[in-house]
């Protein structure tokens, strides 16, 4: 959903003031030259947008460096030359697996330049016989000759300087080569203007950076290795842009909550009392440090923006009662928001015996809730007879009016977005905010999601869960493990099978499951269930349900399906295609067991070879349970550049830094972003004039609402 609102809010471009120097960005990729509506959609896949400005942010990964121009005798095998020779004779190739080779000469010796399925007219016409030509590729030696296979270019000795280069490599899509795209790039470059300095001037100097301009032309020419090193000045700058306008629409944010006052809000503690009397169990020292300072920030009367942070199990649904027991205990209402229905209703259904024992008036409202029912809901929030409030994260975009709302509990579970906080701050006068996360995030990300926000983190367990034991697998053994799970299942076992996202397709994602789900039924029978994003919410509450009460004892699921649901009996998860998720998301995935008294499992199951990252994702999983420290290790393997399983983990996607280098600069930005609140909030000088062009290049058009609305 937060994608969703992300997407709302960059829609309309004009009519949020977008300056015009920016317009040339925004062009469609279509007007970029030799790319159409076919190679435009691929092409807006590969650079995960469909403007310019998109383009000119695909980075290189690597370069080929065709500067190197020896005779053909000091030409070295294996290595990429680019030579001057005349071309001496063509000998077409006179059968289908015989190669067309083109011989040449310099004054050094001999070279043929070899082609497999050649077009006979392109090469006389591209290196007619008695011509001088630069061609350029990697040389290899072939029964003692000098040879090129299939040249990566070919030109007239005019050329030289176009093709004696460095060349950039850029990361390709099936359908796409590097010339293209390169050639894309180019065209993009030629249209990208220069804008007005929005970084500070010394600061600039101080580092070595060069303008925003200059930067692209460095990024997509490369000076040599170390040009696309992320440590090269040019892509620092570019980092630091793109951290900057991160971290200035966090700070605008939260200036923006800042000022409006908040209240005090200090109960009696007679409803907290009644609560703590039922419960089974004793709070974690993480738990009472948490409420420690949830009280301390509801209290002071300036407005509470704090961040729970805890993995999945660690108990933040008692902090969350607690807290809101607080504000009704000083007769205000609370609420808390799930990003699910499921959720809500979970949630709902963990915090009943609570808060029927302290006697609160509280009621549930989704999307689901039509026509009278709503009414009479929307009623009681309205007139305040429901003191909490639980609900999806839609509660604030449906006209719902709380009769004094104090406090509200976000539960954002494991997608980070400012979204439902601006939309929160929009609807609500005084309300202090509590969001919970349950994903570990290391300190930098934590930094990049919610900027300053105040931390608390339960980083400790409630006492008695088994450790969960995790298991690689490789795929040709995963019809021994369904042999071990129909015993287990008979024995009482229930199992989640989690099938992975393709290429982030939910359609192929869920033949997928489908594929599985039938292979699985015909041996588990009626027992085994699927869920996905496709089913309307009351088809996943009832499949959940009978899941829940055990009537399925296998459940295969997409992972669209929301992972914060609660089956205390469920103890074994497998993952099909472990591989192909990132770290945050296996452990988030793992973490739906263990959850009850009996010990769990988690089979990854894998497709071999594996790559590096892979594996090293895959060991980690099975020696650690810390979310924290899974946390780290994800953030470092991630900076390696592999991006699958990322997006569907919810963090923030950079597209110009990567944390794993650039988290000293994001410190920096913080730091920056602060002043500049400090000096100039409404960016009314000329730096804010230029900063209202870095937010608009970055589409925080959210940040810019706040500005305008003053
Ligand atoms: P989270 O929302 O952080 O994933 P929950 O709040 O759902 O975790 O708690 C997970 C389980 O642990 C629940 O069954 C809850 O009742 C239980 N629990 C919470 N705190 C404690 C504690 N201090 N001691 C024992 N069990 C606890
Ligand atoms: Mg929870």
């Amino acid at each position: 959903m937060a994608e969703a609102v992300q997407k709302q809010a960059a829609e309309p471009q004009r009519k949020t003031g977008r300056p015009f120097a920016l317009d040339s960005l925004f062009a469609p990729l279509t007007t970029l030259p030799g790319i159409g509506p076919k190679n435009g959609k691929l092409l807006e896949k590969l650079v995960g947008g469909p403007k310019l400005l998109d383009v000119l942010w695909h980075k290189p990964l690597d370069i080929v460096d065709r500067r190197f121009r020896p005779t053909i005798k000091d030409a070295p095998h294996g290595h990429i030359a680019t030579l001057t020779v005349t071309v001496e004779k063509h000998t077409p190739n006179t059968r289908r697996n015989i190669p067309y080779r083109v011989r040449c000469h310099d004054q050094t010796g001999a070279l043929d330049l070899v082609f497999f399925n050649a077009h006979k007219d392109y090469l006389e016409k591209q290196l007619p016989v008695g011509a001088t030509v630069i061609v350029s590729g990697r040389v290899d030696h072939y029964q003692g000759r000098a040879q090129i296979v299939h040249p990566d270019a070919m030109g007239t000795p005019e050329e030289i300087d176009e093709i004696a280069v460095v060349e950039p490599v850029y990361p390709l899509t099936q359908g796409l080569t590097n010339k293209p795209v390169r050639k894309a790039v180019l065209a993009a470059l030629e249209k990208a203007p220069a804008l007005p300095e929005w970084q500070d001037t010394a600061w600039l100097a101080k580092n070595h950076w060069p303008t925003w301009q200059e930067a692209l032309q460095t990024l997509h020419h490369p000076p040599g290795l170390n040009g696309i090193s992320p440590e090269h000045p040019a892509r620092m700058r570019l980092a630091y842009d793109e951290l900057l306008a991160n971290q200035l629409t966090l700070a605008l944010v939260r200036h923006h909550s800042r000022r409006q006052s908040g209240r005090s809000l200090e109960g009696n503690g007679k409803l907290r009392q009644a609560l703590l009397n039922v419960l089974p169990f004793t709070l974690t020292g993480a738990q009472e440090r948490s409420l420690k300072d949830i009280y301390a920030d509801m209290k002071d009367p300036t407005r509470m923006l704090r961040l729970l942070q805890g993995d999945v199990g660690s108990g933040k649904t008692v902090v969350a009662a607690l807290s809101m027991l607080n504000a009704v205990e000083c007769g205000t209402q609370a609420a808390l928001m799930a990003p699910t229905e499921i959720l809500a209703r979970q949630h709902a259904e963990s915090l009943r015996p609570w808060l029927e024992a302290a006697g609160v008036r509280y009621i549930v409202l989704t999307g689901r809730d039509k026509g009278k029912a709503r009414e009479v809901l929307l009623q009681q929030i309205a007139n305040g007879a429901a003191q909490i409030v639980i609900g999806t994260h839609a509660l604030f975009q449906e006209g719902v009016e709380f009769h004094d709302l104090g406090f509200a509990v976000i539960d954002e579970q494991h997608r980070f977005g400012v979204h439902q906080r601006l939309q929160l701050s929009s609807k609500s006068k005084a309300t202090d905010v509590l969001v919970m996360t349950a994903t570990p995030i290391p300190r930098t990300l934590t930094l990049t999601a919610y900027g300053d926000m105040d931390v608390s983190r339960l980083d400790e367990k409630p006492p008695g869960r088994k450790p969960i034991e995790t298991l690689l697998l490789a795929h040709d053994k995963a019809e021994d493990l369904v042999e071990k799970l129909v015993k287990q299942t008979q024995a009482g076992a229930r199992v989640y099978w989690v099938c992975p996202l393709v290429e982030e397709s939910e359609v192929l994602d869920l033949a997928a499951a489908t594929a599985r789900y039938e292979i699985l039924q015909a041996r588990f029978g009626e027992t085994v269930g699927l869920i996905h994003g496709r089913l309307k919410p009351d088809e996943k509450d009832a499949v959940m349900q009978k899941f829940a009460k055990g009537e399925l004892s296998v459940l295969v699921a997409t992972t669209v399906i929301e992972v914060g649901v609660n089956v205390p009996e469920a103890t074994i998860m497998v993952i099909e295609h472990a591989e192909r998720f990132g770290l945050a998301q296996l452990h988030q995935l793992r973490g739906r067991v263990g959850r009850g008294g009996d010990k769990s499992f988690c089979f990854l199951i894998y497709a071999a070879p594996l790559a590096e990252t892979a594996k090293e994702r895959l060991s980690t999983m099975r020696e650690t349970e810390d979310g924290f420290l899974i946390a780290e290790k994800d953030l470092k393997l991630r900076g390696s550049g592999e991006i699958l399983g990322t997006r569907q983990s919810g963090l923030v996607q950079f597209r110009l830094a990567d944390l794993a280098f650039h988290g000293e600069l994001l410190a920096a930005a913080r730091d920056d972003a602060r002043l500049i609140i400090e000096k100039d909030v409404e960016l009314q000088s000329i730096r804010g004039d230029a900063l209202r062009h870095l937010l608009y290049l970055f589409e925080r058009d959210q940040a810019i609402a706040y500005l305008r609305s003053g």
